[in-house]
């Protein structure tokens, strides 16, 4: 449920003249975020734009660029791909050159990994202005990688990258801005939405990476997917992992196997949650392999 006074504080931060679905965080600190697709967020910099991912989609980074050179005669000059996925890096290309780009370890091979060619044909033939968007396509990955941590530091902005493990794609990234205190969480906090919990993942690493996130005590968390909102959507995604560790612990004790469980697990307070039921399986595996150790 959405409070009124979180439906007010996103009202507020659309009142510009960007365009739909741009959001003013703070002074030369926006968010694209295109309803569940995912986010883009841009700060500026006295030396330059520093963006956060490239849109869901070319025709989204097209509508970011033209943005940023509304705000500001700056160049992007550093972009960072807070995971591997396609919908995070395939807009990549419309930004570098000049852009570098900047990930956690194993981005580079990561995006290559994901990296589906039929995607884009199947997303070039929705639409001339799709196909338009394309032009001019390459795979762009990283061009540095970072270990853990990593400070940039542009004009009187701070902006640290926190590598995450385990939490969502093989190399995801938090980025977070301590005088300003936003924090891009990427997949760490899963707004109303099941994430895909690969085999890889673990809860414990979620359940880590939040309490380490909600440590720095962050005034504006934007997701990755979904609305900015406060340390609240950390909160309830880790009561989510809470929840889902307790129903299934109770009914592994009750004899049950994974299938069993998959079909009898009840979340009636998840049941306005999307991702659907291949989603929450996914959730149900990673919690299953949690409590069986
Ligand atoms: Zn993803």
């Amino acid at each position: 449920m959405v409070c009124a006074l979180f439906a007010l504080f996103v009202e507020s931060l659309a009142a510009q003249d960007l365009g739909p679905h741009f959001l003013k965080i703070k002074d030369g600190i926006y968010v694209y975020a295109r309803d569940a697709n995912s986010n883009c967020g841009i700060i500026v910099t006295p030396e330059g734009v520093v963006l956060i991912d490239s849109g869901p989609n070319p025709p989204d980074s097209l509508i970011i660029l033209k943005a940023v050179q509304q705000l500001t005669s700056q160049p992007i000059r550093l972009l960072i791909n807070t995971e591997t996925h396609n919908d995070h890096t395939t807009g990549n290309f419309v930004f570098s050159p000049p852009a570098m780009v900047i990930g956690a370890a194993g981005a580079a091979a990561g995006i290559k990994n994901y990296y589906d060619p039929k995607r884009n044909e199947k997303l070039m033939a929705e639409s001339g202005e799709m196909r338009e968007a394309f032009r001019g396509f390459r795979l762009v990955t990283p061009h540095v990688e970072f270990h853990d941590r990593m400070v940039l530091q542009l004009g009187d902005r701070t902006i640290e990258l926190l590598q995450l493990n385990n939490i969502h794609s093989d190399a995801d990234t938090a980025v977070w801005l301590p005088k300003e205190r936003v924090l891009f969480s990427a997949a760490t906090a899963a707004v109303k939405r099941f994430g895909f919990l690969r085999p890889f993942v673990t809860i414990e690493s979620i359940k880590s990476d939040i309490k380490k996130l909600k440590a720095l005590d962050p005034v504006v968390v934007v997701p990755a997917h979904g609305l900015p909102g406060t340390v609240q959507l950390l909160d309830e995604t880790d009561t989510f992992y809470d929840i889902l560790l307790d129903r299934v612990g109770k009914q592994m004790a009750q004899g049950k196997s994974l299938d069993e469980i998959k079909v009898e697990l009840r979340l009636p307070e998840y049941q306005n949650w999307s991702g659907g039921k291949e989603r929450l399986d996914t959730n149900i595996e990673a919690a299953y392999r949690a409590l069986r150790k």
